[in-house]
């Protein structure tokens, strides 16, 4: 496999966008960011619309200068470039039937994570062009650095080239955001669905997984909630460790634990042969996110999502996971400690 290419500011060209008008549709995380990074880098105000309900983002929006529209079907008319900016799970239902119908037959459409557009659930034509920016921060982080001169990480792609002019778009559009100060790294819908969606539905369900199990086996032994509270995860140890590993290496960072920890840790490690978790990984990895099984079965209950109580998937899901040995005691150890968790 080659390496990714990298694009900087001086592979991006700002007049791509001369005259075109820009439309987010969203104000959230994203969108506010987006938004107001790719104004102060010079696009005429009056050329960005922020399409939104009426509602707090949208007054926000206003309070910071922007042209709101709560019409979407009138802001999708006057767009060259959309930025999809709302949850990944009603982007299907608002753009295919508000805002499809209403756009230009070379409109640009840009979304920020690559879901819809890898299972198809969104319909473009094939005159227009759709490009993936996808910043790999959260929205605060994505204006923060923006403001202080800085860059952050995030993937682009060209997902359909309608006009010829994709990839010159998609790139005058993530030096716009701030994107391509540190750097944006050439991808795709497929690479960063698939990376995402494995690590939320095999990477991360096992560290929780070997949490919970952990937890009941020094319980077992007599250590008491607060302590494996404490030891595990509530003294930010954890979270260091990560920093660290950005930082200095995901192996390096062990230099920072004393020998006792470095030689348990890396002999460890090697012992374990992960065929059982590599077998788990694939299947995980094909027959649940690439075949697009997870993601059908996702849209069944989509809607269900904003339904109160037990009829909501979600909520029963909190609900299980709280049950456990892990979550019960959680629960009592925060309770008990909360003054001095406030006073951290
Ligand atoms: P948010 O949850 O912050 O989106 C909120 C915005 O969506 C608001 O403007 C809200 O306005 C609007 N919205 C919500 N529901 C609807 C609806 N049914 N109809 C119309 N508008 C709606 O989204 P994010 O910014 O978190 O995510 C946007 C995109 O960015 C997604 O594709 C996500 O995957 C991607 N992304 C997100 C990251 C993050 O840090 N959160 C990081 C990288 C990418 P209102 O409620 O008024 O309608």
């Amino acid at each position: 496999m080659p390496s990714a290419k990298i694009y900087y500011d001086n592979d991006a060209n700002l007049d791509v966008l001369k005259d075109k008008t820009i439309v987010f549709l969203g104000f959230g995380n994203q969108g506010a960011a987006q938004a107001q990074n790719l104004r102060d880098s010079g696009i005429p105000n009056d050329k960005i619309i922020i399409a939104n309900r009426p509602d707090h983002y949208a007054e926000d929006a206003k309070s910071k200068g922007f042209n709101v529209e709560h019409d979407f079907a009138k802001a999708a008319k006057a767009a060259d470039v959309v930025f999809l900016l709302i949850p990944d799970q009603v982007q299907p239902r608002v753009f295919n039937n508000e805002v499809a119908p209403n756009l230009k037959d070379n409109a640009a459409i840009v979304v920020a994570s690559g879901y819809n557009v890898f299972y198809k659930l969104l319909n473009f034509k094939p005159s227009q062009d759709v490009v993936m920016v996808a910043p790999r921060m959260i929205g605060s982080s994505v204006r923060s650095l923006y403001t202080k001169g800085k860059g952050f990480p995030c993937f682009v792609s060209v997902e359909q080239d309608g006009t010829g002019k994709a990839l010159e778009i998609a790139l005058a559009l993530s030096r716009a955001i701030g994107a391509t100060k540190a750097g944006a790294i050439a991808s795709s819908a497929r690479e960063e669905t698939a990376m995402d969606l494995f690590a939320e539905q095999a990477l991360w369900p096992n560290i929780i997984m070997l949490f919970r199990e952990a937890f009941s086996v020094l319980k077992e032994a007599g250590c008491s909630d607060e302590a494996l509270c404490y030891e595990m995860w509530m003294s930010k140890e954890p979270a260091e460790i990560f920093e660290r590993a950005a930082e200095d290496g995901f192996i390096q960072q062990l230099k920072h634990h004393s020998t006792v920890s470095q030689y348990g840790q890396l002999s460890g490690a090697l012992a374990l042969d992960g065929k059982q978790a590599r077998e788990h990984f694939k299947n995980i990895l094909y027959n649940q996110v690439l075949n697009g099984k997870f993601c059908q079965e996702f849209s069944k209950i989509e809607a269900d999502l904003e339904k109160e109580g037990d009829a909501n998937p979600l909520n029963v899901l909190y609900q299980k996971s709280e049950e456990t040995e892990l979550g019960q005691a959680e629960k009592r150890v925060r309770a008990r400690l909360a003054g001095l968790l406030q006073a951290e």
